[in-house]
This record gives structure tokens, sequence and C-alpha cells, in this order.
């Protein structure tokens, strides 16, 4: 990868619609580690190869979610595994019981870009409202 797209990917700038919709799923990932500074989204933990990063969609695939560069984390298995079908917010306040530097802000953020891509591309018409009702959810838990 070159310097120039590492960089615009740390941003967490997508290059544009297209390239982050159609890279192969492995390269998502990769970068989504990247982007984590290789642990993961819950719980932390450092991924290695005994901790190996899984695709964890953050709107669930079952509730209308994407497979989008915006709607995936990387994630350790336990995690992704335990979460199930949680909703996102959900699994955070599970995370933060259990003691685990969840973080609260990240997700925002993540959730935020998630639906400024949603607005883009348009459609997710299952997604949308889901997302909605996290974003509220999270909004009381900051509060
Ligand atoms: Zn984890």
């Amino acid at each position: 990868m070159s310097p120039s797209r590492r960089a615009v990917e740390r941003s967490g700038v997508a290059p544009s619609a297209a390239a982050s919709t159609s890279r192969p799923r492995a390269d998502r990932l990769r970068a989504a580690v990247e982007n984590q500074d290789g642990r993961c989204f819950w719980c932390g933990r450092r991924f290695s190869p005994l901790v190996p990063p899984t695709t964890d969609h953050v709107v669930p695939r079952v509730k209308g979610g994407p497979s989008w560069r915006e709607n995936e984390v990387a994630a350790c298995r336990r995690c992704n595994g335990e979460r199930g079908h949680q909703g996102p917010v959900e699994w955070l306040e599970e995370c933060l019981r259990r003691g685990w530097p969840a973080d609260v802000g990240a997700l925002a953020v993540t959730l935020a870009r998630l639906e400024t891509a949603i607005v883009e591309r348009g459609g997710q018409r299952r997604a949308r409202p889901y997302l909605d009702g996290q974003r509220r959810r999270l909004e009381h838990l900051g509060r």
C-alpha cells in the first residue's frame, strides 16, 4: 500500500464510494485493523496469531446492515461471537460493564460515518431506522 493511501485510510475519509465498496473484504479488514491500531474495536485486545481479527458488522447483517467498509469494524472472535446480533450500542454497554476499554467516541464516529455513507448512496431502508435508534441510544449513554 502506498504511504498516501495509508494516510487517507488513517484519516478515515473514504477515497470514493466505489473504491470503498468494491475492495475485497480481506483488504477492508486489513484497513480496519490499521485504523484501530491493531486492536479489537470492542475489548481493545491487541490482535495476534492467537487473537485474529474478524469482520464485525456495526449494523448487523440481519438488521439490513450493508457490507460496506463504513459498516465494518475489526473485532476479535470472542467479541464478534458473543455479540451475536446485538446492536452495537447494547454490546458497547456490555463491554463497559465488563470493564473493557470500549470507546464510546469511536462508536459515535463510526455510526455518524455510516449514516453519511447511507445518505450519500441511498437505499438501506431497514438499516436507516435501526441506525437512528442506535444513535439515540448512544446519546443517552453519553449523558
Ligand atoms: Zn474483542
